[in-house]
């Protein structure tokens, strides 16, 4: 059999944390690398007595991503204590939400690589809070740290509609930039801002009826990568398991799995699922929430232009190439930067050229964004302006570029202080192409027989006009003289 004959089938849990200043429950600001159990106070320690108050803030985060995400937003909703028992929880229940969530039925469109689109179903956000932390530094104990306890997380979980590891992966990306441009999330992988959860499952087609696999879940992913990696992984493992034993899904056997980073192989963790009884009820010292039209409203008006639907624009309206445009609108600011730049006036591939690379470069030396940079989208539409015009070369732009950094001058002005500005004046530059000429006859007639030498030869003269003008020379306009004098 080959790949072909079966369909990975993955649906996806992923928690987001929120970008609060506060907890979830209590007023304890958020932590990251702080002193253990710095960050906490009676509500997060679970202290009996210590009384919940909903963080508003949160709420309304949730809100604006469900409704980013096209969710149906639940007009009354509460919160649910979910009962289960482990060192890091200290009440001995999560504060979550069952069956109301504050979003559901909603959808995520993601980009794929051949630059269509898929739409991807969102059965339910929820919002919850995180557990803290145990620790396994050293000797033959364990520690707790409770800073991350009560952190506001988001819970999204889509249906099953995602059918390969790259499309887990776009899924994944895609709300990693929507979150960032409504600014709910820093998402940033490396605090653990995001985690995925991937349920994976196969449809075998063999002779005329399909079978399917039992459905696995791997737990607690934090990269892209290992997301990717561990749903290919799992789509090999249970072909070659189904080949070997033919067990099929039936209720009840769904293994769970962990993700050796290492060895990138899945470890099965827990052979059966257990009849979790999480024993939901109503947590009594939280009010429900009601989402009245007003506030909702309120909240809608956060609602921004999302990363996607950017991207496609600037592709139909400014004619950049799908990477490039998704390049751009990996970062709001700098989108929004872009795009300011380019309604000025300025050519969007020679503003996108500037701000990719060169723009991000300093940017990323200096850790900030493009658009902190100080430079304002006029300056930069008048540095994209004089390179258009061929007043100064590309090499010469990213000089200039850096220089705009101190100096407050035009882009023009700049070029000519630091003596960048090219060679324009035709009747000067005639005069250095024919010292060319005169001294290269060997390659004038390699040109003029236009043979397979003839390309060479002409770059060859073209290199010794630019050197003898100290490379100033503008190359479009000695290409034109050198073309009308050769015939070539
Ligand atoms: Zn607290
Ligand atoms: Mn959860």
């Amino acid at each position: 059999m080959t790949d072909s004959d079966y369909k990975i089938i993955v649906g996806l849990e992923i928690h987001v944390q929120l970008a609060t200043r506060t907890k979830m429950f209590c007023g304890c600001e958020l932590a990251f690398a702080e002193d253990p159990n710095s960050r906490v106070c009676p509500t997060c320690l679970g202290l009996p007595g210590a009384l919940p108050v909903m963080n508003a803030q949160a709420v309304e985060f949730a809100i604006l991503t469900a409704t980013a995400l096209n969710c149906k937003i639940a007009e009354f909703t509460k919160w649910d204590r979910k009962s289960y028992y482990y060192p890091d929880l200290p009440k001995n229940y999560q504060i979550s939400q069952y069956d109301l969530p504050i979003g559901s039925n909603g959808f995520i469109e993601i980009p794929l690589s051949d630059g269509q689109t898929k739409k991807i179903r969102i059965l339910r956000v929820h919002l919850e809070e995180d557990a803290g932390k145990n620790v396994h530094t050293s000797g033959n104990f364990s520690q707790v740290d409770l800073n991350r306890a009560g952190t506001p997380l988001l819970e999204i979980v889509t249906e099953p509609d995602m059918n390969s590891a790259e499309e887990v992966r776009a899924l994944a990306i895609e709300l990693q930039r929507i979150v960032r441009f409504l600014g709910v999330s820093q998402a940033d992988m490396q605090k653990g801002h995001m985690r995925f959860e991937p349920n994976v499952n196969l449809h075998i087609e063999r002779g005329g009826s399909t079978s399917k696999t039992p459905i696995t879940e791997v737990k607690n992913l934090n990269s892209f990568k290992a997301l990717e990696k561990s749903v290919a992984f799992e789509a090999v493992r249970q072909f070659d398991e189904f080949l070997d034993t033919g067990i099929c899904l039936q209720s009840g056997n769904k293994k769970t799995f962990g993700w050796d980073d290492v060895k990138e192989v899945t470890v099965l963790q827990r052979e059966k699922e257990e009849a979790h009884d999480y024993r939901y009820f109503p947590d009594p010292d939280l009010v429900p929430v009601v989402v009245n039209e007003e506030w909702l409203e309120r909240i809608k008006t956060k609602l921004c232009e999302l990363p996607l639907k950017m991207q496609s624009r600037f592709i139909s309206e400014y004619g950049l190439s799908d990477y490039d445009a998704g390049v751009l609108t990996t970062d709001k600011e700098m989108a929004k930067y872009f795009d300011d730049t380019v309604k000025t006036g300025a050519d969007a591939k020679r503003v996108c050229n500037l701000i990719t690379q060169t723009g991000i470069k300093i940017a990323n030396e200096k850790g900030c964004g493009v658009a902190q940079l100080g430079i304002e989208p006029t300056r930069l539409a008048a540095l994209a302006k004089i390179t258009d015009d061929g007043k100064i070369s590309a090499t010469a732009a990213v000089t200039v570029f850096e220089k705009m950094l101190e100096s407050k001058d035009s882009p023009d002005k700049i070029a000519q202080q630091l003596d960048l500005l090219q060679r324009s004046d035709e009747g000067e530059l005639e005069k250095i192409v024919d010292e060319v000429i005169t001294a290269n006859a060997q390659a004038v007639e390699d040109v003029k027989s236009g043979g397979k030498k003839s390309k060479k030869a002409h770059g060859f003269l073209m290199g010794q006009v630019m050197q003898k003008s100290k490379g100033k020379a503008n190359p479009q306009i000695v290409a034109k003289i050198l073309g009308s004098k050769l015939g070539s």
